[in-house]
């Protein structure tokens, strides 16, 4: 399975937010929206980094409260792994694993053009697992 086909099944919806608002700001993003990381993107809709609750924690841990008044910019992690929508599954689960990130932003063209998490991943793989066993009984019960 490609990312193009996760991407079609759960949508293109990006969660961003820009490089100079506040770890107050980011916080309060990712608790509304239910997520675990927003992708920092420039007006052009870029990929400038990419911010993750363990970011926000890190930065309270060091700083405490006053830490959520830091930009963004200061706390995100700018080197992104991001990926195109031909991709397998396998591939971007790979590069989770030995990064040790939970998310993948996907770019065609330079532009953000949607998210995989861990979770998405996942389910991706147990719905080809479903399928191929549901393959398999019906091959068993035509004997
Ligand atoms: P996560 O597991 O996604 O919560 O992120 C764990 C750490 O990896 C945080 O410091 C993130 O900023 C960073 N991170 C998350 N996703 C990526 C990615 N695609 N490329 C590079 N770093 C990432």
């Amino acid at each position: 399975m490609t990312i193009k086909t996760i991407l079609s099944q759960k949508g293109d919806d990006v969660i961003t937010i820009a490089p100079d608002a506040s770890l107050a700001k980011a916080a309060q993003m990712l608790a509304e929206h239910r997520i675990g990381a927003l992708i920092v993107t420039d007006s052009d809709k870029r990929v400038g980094g990419i911010i993750s609750e363990r970011d926000i924690v890190r930065a309270v841990a060091a700083g405490g409260a006053a830490a959520l008044d830091q930009r963004v910019q200061e706390v995100m992690t700018h080197k992104v792994v991001t990926c195109n929508t031909a991709v397998g599954v396998a591939e971007i689960m790979e590069k989770m694993t030995a990064g040790k990130f939970r998310h993948v932003p996907v770019v065609e063209l330079g532009r953000l053009v949607g998210i995989i998490s861990i979770g998405d991943v996942v389910k991706a793989q147990l719905d080809e697992y479903e399928g191929e066993i549901e393959t398999l009984h019906t091959r068993v019960e035509k004997g």
